[in-house]
């Protein structure tokens, strides 16, 4: 089966884990800060806090800007679930706002038009940039300054993308943007994740909440130390912390993110290209930008009129040895969220673009052949 995202690992990330291994610390060591240097480095924020995964770091973000009881958080209904649980983590409330139809990222319109038709904005509105390419941020961050709200970028998707000149994970249009390295995604840490900001106080939160809430710094101290064992739970925290082992991974994939990067834009394009010349009635995702997206995500829509459902071309394409996915089921319409008070029909431009889309394999070691053969094998199911 060719899967439809998978890491790369050669020797030289193989041999820094090991190093770790062989050191005086798995976890809590050197190699942790170091992977987070590296990050604040390349993407340019001032602050990277690493943790055990996203899913982590997205509560920690919603936990660190004090979304609790009683305050709203806006997603986009097309992202994983956890985009949306975080709110739910804190005791808060979570509502969604559509996707724009072409970049299947959060519409800010949509967005402008939700936000001027409630009294009650929202605390918090996590933007999710699909497959790599950025939300509109410019128009969601001047919409945050007119209604008040705080941003955290759901960049799972998009280490290593970029949105008006910047690397996305500067956070020059949000408070905090958060990674995912799970090995579908763009670098891997086995799991992983980290938040970025450029807000010192932030920065603090972020670290205190990832073990414990326990601070190890007089200045944040109440009243004195007892000593130099002495430490101060001071919030309530969790462990969330990520191992040196999995930092050691990091910072070896760290050194390939442009050249992962180059290879799904290359790879995106040749399907373009391929996809383009073969005439099929299939639309086609160059709502996304080449130059900027990290693509991490090939999606194929197969709209029903043209004579081929979604659901006979994934069968087709699983039976045919390729690993495809579907991203995302729209999350107002899982059970968990249904129970909440939302229906089918309430998100028209996600649940429409669910109904047709379907990812086929992109990663960096895919090969031009496996390109062909699943080009070939979609041009198939027309062919009948
Ligand atoms: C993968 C992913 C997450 C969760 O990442 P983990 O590191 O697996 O917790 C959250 N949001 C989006 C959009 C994702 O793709």
């Amino acid at each position: 089966m060719i899967p439809y995202g998978r890491q790369h690992i050669t020797e030289d990330d193989i041999a820094s884990v090991v190093e770790v291994l062989r050191s005086d610390f798995l976890t809590q060591g050197q190699t942790v800060p170091a992977f987070e240097s590296a990050v604040a480095a390349y993407t340019g924020a001032k602050h990277a806090i690493a943790a055990n995964s996203a899913t982590s770091c997205l509560h920690m973000a919603c936990m660190a800007l004090d979304v609790g009881p009683g305050d709203m958080v806006w997603t986009a209904p097309n992202s994983f679930v956890a985009s949306a649980n975080c709110a739910l983590y804190c005791g808060a409330d979570v509502d969604f706002v559509d996707i724009d139809p072409d970049s299947f990222c959060m519409s800010a319109d949509a967005l402008a038009a939700k936000l001027a038709a409630t009294n009650t904005p929202p605390k918090v509105v996590i933007p999710v940039h699909f497959s790599g390419h950025s939300c509109d941020m410019k128009r969601i961050h001047a919409l945050s300054k007119q209604y008040g709200f705080r941003i955290i970028e759901d960049a799972s998707h998009c280490i290593g993308a970029r949105y008006d000149g910047k690397k996305i994970g500067s956070c020059a249009y949000a408070d905090i943007a958060v990674f995912s390295f799970h090995p579908v995604k763009i670098i891997t840490t086995g799991e992983g994740g980290m938040c970025m900001t450029n807000d010192d106080g932030l920065a603090v939160a972020l670290s205190r909440l990832r073990s414990h809430g326990i601070t190890r710094d007089t200045e944040h101290m109440r009243g004195a130390s007892d000593g130099p064992w002495y430490y101060q739970q001071i919030a309530l925290g969790y462990n969330y912390r990520i191992t040196d082992i999995q930092c050691a991974l990091g910072l070896s994939q760290m050194t390939k993110l442009d050249a992962f990067i180059a290879k799904r834009r290359a790879l995106a394009g040749r399907y373009h290209a391929l996809f383009q010349a073969s005439g099929l009635p299939i639309r086609l995702p160059t709502g996304q930008s080449l130059e900027d997206s990290s693509w991490h995500l090939y999606v194929v829509r197969f709209p029903e009129a043209a004579g081929v459902t979604r659901r006979a071309a994934f069968e087709a394409l699983r039976e045919a040895g390729i690993g495809v996915n579907v991203h995302y089921i729209p999350i107002h319409v899982q059970p968990f969220y249904k129970a909440r008070g939302f229906k089918q029909g309430d998100f028209p431009n996600a649940e429409t673009y669910y109904s047709e889309a379907i990812s086929i394999p992109l990663y960096p070691d895919i090969t031009h052949e496996q390109q062909d053969y699943i080009v070939a094998t979609i041009k198939a199911l027309y062919d009948q």
